[in-house]
C-alpha cells in the first residue's frame, strides 16, 4: 500500500480548495472549550468522516483537572450614547474575550478601559483572549478602534454568555485496521474564528480520515477532535487503560501559513514517528526544521507527560507564536492557503506511508550478491554511465536486510527517500530475493516506555 500516492500533484489543486472550502465552512462559528460552537464543529467535521460525538459533565474530575463549566454566547456589544455599536461580537466573535462571564451596565471609558484588550504594534487587528479558569469579563477590539472612542464618554456594555453547568464535547473518528496497534491523530478545536491556529489542524486531520478511510490499512487509526489542553487530558483520563495500543501519534496545528514546515519531535527523541516525519521532511520539503521536544506547546504535552510518554510529536508550518498573526484577527482565511493546506496533507500521508511500510526483510541470498542482470533488476533507469537510484536501493535493501534493520533504517543510513527505498523492497520480495520478516515490531523497543513494550511484544507473540 504505497498511501502518498493517493493525493498526485494533479488531484492537489482541487483538493487544497476544498479544504479551504471546508475550513471557510467552520471559520465564523464562536467555538470554546465547551459549548455550542465546539458542538457544531464536531456536527459539521462528522458530515464528511465518521465522528462519536462524547459529552462529559461539568464538575467531572480528569487527573488534576476538572471539567468546567459550559460557555455560551448569544451576543455582545459596546454601544454609544445614542445605542450605537461602537464594538459588536455579531461582526467578529474574537470581540468578546472567550468564556467571558455575563455583564450588562453602563460604565465610563475609564472603567471600561480595564477591560479592554488592543495590540498597539498592529493597531488594525483584534486579538484573541481567553478567561477559561478565572471568571472574569473582558472585549477585544483593534487599537485603532479604541482610540476612536470618547475617553470621557459613557458606555454600555453587554456580554450576553452564560457560564452553567453542561458538559465538554469531544470527537472521535475511529478507523479499524489490520492490527489494533493505532496511530493517534490530534487536534485542537477550540479557538474561534482562527484560521491557522485550530482550522488548518482540523481540516488536515479531516481530510486525512478521509483518504485514509478509504485503504486497507496495517495500523488502526484514531483522530481526536478536542478543545485544547482540557480536552486531551479528558480523553487520556477516560482512556487511560487503551493508551498502550498508540503506538505512534501526531498533533496537528498551524498547517495552512506559507511558513516551512516544523516538527516537533516526542518526549522519547528517537521514536519511529520522529525519525519517519524527519525522513518525509528531508526528501519531501524545502528547509524544514526538526525540534527538540519541550514541555510547551499544544497537545504532545499531555501525551508526552511522563505517565503516559507516548510517541506522539506534533507537525506544524511554522511555529505558534513565532507568527505575528497568531492569536489575532489576522489569522484569517486569507492566511491560510489552499496549496498549503494541500501540502500539509500530503506530508501527512507521506509520514503514515513510512509508519505503513516500516518493516524488516530478510535478504534470502546473502552469500555475495546475488545477480541482479539475470533477474532484470540491473537495467538503470538513468543512463549507463552513473548508478540509478533505484539500482542502488536494491544494493542497499539487499546489504542491509538482515531481518534486523527496518526499512526506515535504510532510509536514513543510505540517505534515500523512503518510497524509493520501499519500492525496491517490495521488487525485490516479489523477484523472490526477501523474505518479509512476520511480527514486525510496531513499536521500537526502547524501554523507556514498559507498558507500550510489553504491548509490543505481545503483539509480536500474536496474543493480541
Ligand atoms: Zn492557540
Amino acid at each position: 500500500m504505497t498511501i502518498s500516492n493517493h493525493v498526485d500533484r494533479k488531484d492537489s489543486d482541487r483538493l487544497g480548495r476544498e479544504m479551504h472550502v471546508f475550513a471557510a465552512e467552520l471559520y465564523p462559528i464562536c467555538r470554546s472549550i465547551t459549548g455550542n460552537g465546539i458542538r457544531q464543529t464536531l456536527a459539521t467535521i462528522g458530515e464528511r468522516v465518521p465522528l462519536r460525538m462524547v459529552e462529559v459533565p461539568s464538575g467531572t474530575p480528569v487527573f488534576d483537572w476538572t471539567v468546567p463549566k459550559e460557555w455560551n454566547i448569544n451576543d455582545g456589544y459596546i454601544a454609544d450614547q445614542s445605542g450605537h455599536r461602537v464594538v459588536d461580537f455579531r461582526r467578529c466573535n474574537l470581540h468578546v474575550v472567550n468564556y467571558s462571564v455575563p455583564v450588562c451596565k453602563k460604565m465610563s471609558f475609564d472603567e471600561l478601559r480595564n477591560h479592554l484588550f488592543t495590540i498597539p504594534e498592529h493597531p488594525d487587528w483584534i486579538p484573541y483572549r481567553t478567561s477559561y479558569y478565572k471568571e472574569d469579563w473582558g472585549l477585544c477590539l483593534s487599537h485603532n478602534q479604541m482610540e476612536s472612542l470618547d475617553h470621557g464618554a459613557e458606555y454600555e456594555v453587554c456580554i450576553d454568555s452564560s457560564l452553567s453547568d453542561g458538559s465538554l464535547s469531544y470527537g472521535e473518528c475511529y478507523l479499524p485496521g489490520e492490527t489494533p496497534a493505532e496511530i493517534l491523530i490530534s487536534c485542537h478545536a477550540c479557538h474561534p474564528s482562527l484560521a491557522n491556529d485550530n482550522l488548518s489542524g482540523v481540516t488536515v486531520a479531516t481530510f486525512l480520515a478521509g483518504v485514509l478511510s478509504r485503504l486497507d490499512l496495517r495500523y488502526s487509526y484514531r483522530f481526536l477532535f478536542v478543545p485544547g489542553t482540557i480536552g486531551a487530558i479528558t480523553w487520556l483520563a477516560r482512556n487511560q487503560k487503551h493508551v498502550d495500543r498508540i503506538c505512534h501519534g501526531l498533533v496537528l496545528t498551524c498547517l495552512g501559513d506559507a511558513g516551512r514546515f516544523h516538527y516537533k519531535k516526542s518526549r522519547r527523541g528517537d521514536a519511529e514517528v520522529d525519525r519517519a516525519a524527519a525522513v518525509v521532511l528531508k526528501h519531501e520539503t524545502d528547509s524544514a526544521e526538526v525540534l527538540e521536544f519541550s514541555p510547551y506547546g499544544y497537545d504532545e504535552r499531555q501525551y508526552c507527560s511522563p505517565g503516559f510518554n507516548l510517541s506522539v510529536g506534533c507537525l506544524m508550518r511554522s511555529v505558534w507564536g513565532t507568527f505575528p498573526e497568531y492569536h489575532t484577527s489576522a489569522d484569517n482565511l486569507e492566511f491560510i492557503r489552499p496549496e498549503r493546506l494541500a501540502e500539509s496533507l500530503r506530508v501527512c500521508l507521506s509520514i503514515v506511508d513510512v509508519l505503513e511500510n516500516n518493516r524488516r526483510y530478510r535478504n534470502l541470498n546473502p552469500f555475495c550478491e546475488p545477480q541482479l542482470g539475470r533477474r532484470n533488476l540491473y537495467s538503470s533507469t538513468s543512463g549507463s554511465h552513473t548508478l540509478g537510484e533505484e539500482i542502488n536501493a536494491r544494493l542497499w535493501v539487499l546489504n542491509l536486510s538482515d531481518g534486523e534493520h527496518t526499512l526506515l533504517d535504510i532510509s536514513e543510513r543510505s540517505g534515500m527517500p523512503f518510497p524509493v527505498i520501499r519500492d525496491a523492497a517490495h521488487l525485490l520480495r516479489d523477484s523472490g530475493l526477501l523474505s518479509t520478516i512476520k511480527d514486525s515490531p510496531v513499536v521500537r523497543p526502547d524501554g523507556s516506555n514498559s507498558s507500550t513494550t510489553r504491548y509490543s511484544a505481545a503483539l509480536e507473540s500474536g496474543s493480541i
